[in-house]
């Protein structure tokens, strides 16, 4: 299958082309030339199947024309060591945990995915080259990925993350491991950091000297397979009867998540409509209200990895419906929380449903409460990230100790290693040069 970009101005492009290159030449994301269905059949057989043998269905139909099945049967097998399980949490919400992998966060699954999947098209070109992967971090993406990668051959990875920004339990996951992982502190904000991975693609000497390609949700082999658990989630709620006008709420920031979803009912998943849950940094919602989209600096607050002033993703979004405001507002809607709200939403369903939500998945449960849902519907968010990962805003919002899982426990033994940096392009440039 090929791929083209959303600006249009760049030649298709092959599979393997996307997944090194992330960025198509003319800055545009790359999105493929069709969406491949899946039947209501096949899909209905999914209640009785595991996590690993729907995300297989999904990826051959998708991926099966670029990759021999087996390999990517094996892709997919290791990447999903983990499940993804559905929590029924009060009346007819639902929440997707999708915290169970390697760093606690769902990023997890195209983390791993497009490591291995970049692994094999090296491998396959027999290029000793080495591919240098370049990523910025809000905080999870860089955990994730830094895992996702480890000790992966010929690939070299650069984490950058906003000094002071991320909590010390993220920074640990990415500052700790050495080897092939190097993280870079930067003196700006999560979109300084974006904007320096952007002009890097851009920079023709840069490109020269080193072959360059992106883990963020831009690169369409990290995003693309977070429909897999759209699946699933799909899947778990049929066996209990619950599936039919499902509405699911993805708390969104740079929306890949929610693009994955909307790639899964594309692909045929029954999904009624979306909701994207946002903090304070709502230009999406602001989109929607307006049909204007204006990009704006982000915003701190507790839901970190949602802070995010101008979504990478929303092009593929304008993509899927032909740039049509109506189409998009018909099947998406929105919702934005301040710092308060999250905090009063945490505390709320910690205390009558003993349920523990994170400040990202609070976004997605409370616009499932106020979106009113009717009787028929079931609402399901998904739980992006383990509450362990804040948990010192976690603690002081419920008033109580919260528990750290022993596999994050462990990224905190380790030695912090980062190199800091200005928010300059050429500080930046200059570095990679030396590399
Ligand atoms: C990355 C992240 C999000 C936002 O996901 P996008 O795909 O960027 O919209 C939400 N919550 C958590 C915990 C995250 O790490």
């Amino acid at each position: 299958m090929n791929y083209y970009s959303t600006n249009k101005q760049a030649p298709l492009a092959t599979l393997e082309e996307v997944v090194i290159k992330s960025l198509a030449g003319d800055k545009g994301l790359y999105m493929p030339e069709q969406i491949p269905a899946l039947n209501k059949d096949i899909i209905s057989t999914f209640k009785d199947k595991s996590f690993y043998q729907i995300a297989d269905t999904v990826a051959q139909v998708f991926f099966g024309q670029d990759i021999e099945p087996e390999a990517l049967s094996a892709i997919v097998k290791d990447t999903l060591s983990f499940d993804t399980p559905v929590v029924h949490v009060n009346d007819n919400i639902y929440s997707l945990e999708l915290f169970h992998g390697p760093t606690l966060a769902f990023k997890d699954v195209g983390a791993r995915f497009m490591a291995r999947l970049l692994g094999y098209f090296i491998k396959k070109k027999g290029v000793d080259k080495q591919v240098n992967v370049l990523v910025a971090t809000s905080g999870d993406t860089g955990s994730a990925v830094a895992n996702g990668f480890l000790d992966v051959p010929n690939i070299r990875v650069f984490v950058l993350y906003p000094k002071g920004k991320v909590s010390p339990i993220q920074e640990c996951q990415f500052t700790t491991l050495g080897q092939n992982i190097v993280a870079l502190e930067i003196d700006g904000t999560f979109d300084d950091c974006q904007d320096l991975v952007k002009a890097a693609f851009m920079d023709e000497e840069l490109n020269r000297h080193m072959q360059l390609t992106s883990a963020n949700s831009i690169n369409v082999a990290r995003f693309l397979p977070q429909s897999f658990y759209y699946f699933n989630a799909y899947a778990q709620l049929d066996k209990q009867g619950k599936a039919d006008n499902l509405v699911a709420c993805v708390p969104s920031g740079n929306f890949g998540n929610i693009t994955a979803g909307l790639f899964a009912y594309r692909m045929g998943l029954p999904i009624k409509r979306f909701i994207a849950a946002n903090n304070r940094n709502d230009v999406f919602l602001t989109y929607l209200q307006t049909g204007k989209y204006t990009p704006r600096p982000s915003i701190a607050t507790i839901a970190n990895a949602m802070d995010v002033g101008a979504p990478s993703n929303f092009a593929r979004i304008l993509d899927l419906f032909d740039d049509d405001h109506q189409k998009i507002t018909q099947l998406i809607s929105g919702h934005r929380y301040t710092d308060e709200e999250i905090a009063e939403t945490m505390q709320n369903v910690y205390h009558k449903y003993q349920y523990l939500l994170d400040p990202h998945g609070a976004c997605g449960y409370q616009a499932l409460v106020d979106e009113k849902l009717t009787p028929d519907e079931t609402g399901l968010f998904l739980e992006t990230a383990h509450p362990a990962k804040f948990k010192d805003t976690v603690e002081k919002i419920i008033g109580q100790d919260v528990e750290v899982p022993a596999k994050l426990q462990a990224f905190m033994q380790g030695e912090k290693q980062s190199i800091e940096l200005t928010k300059t392009f050429d500080s930046f440039k200059q570095f990679l040069l030396a590399q």
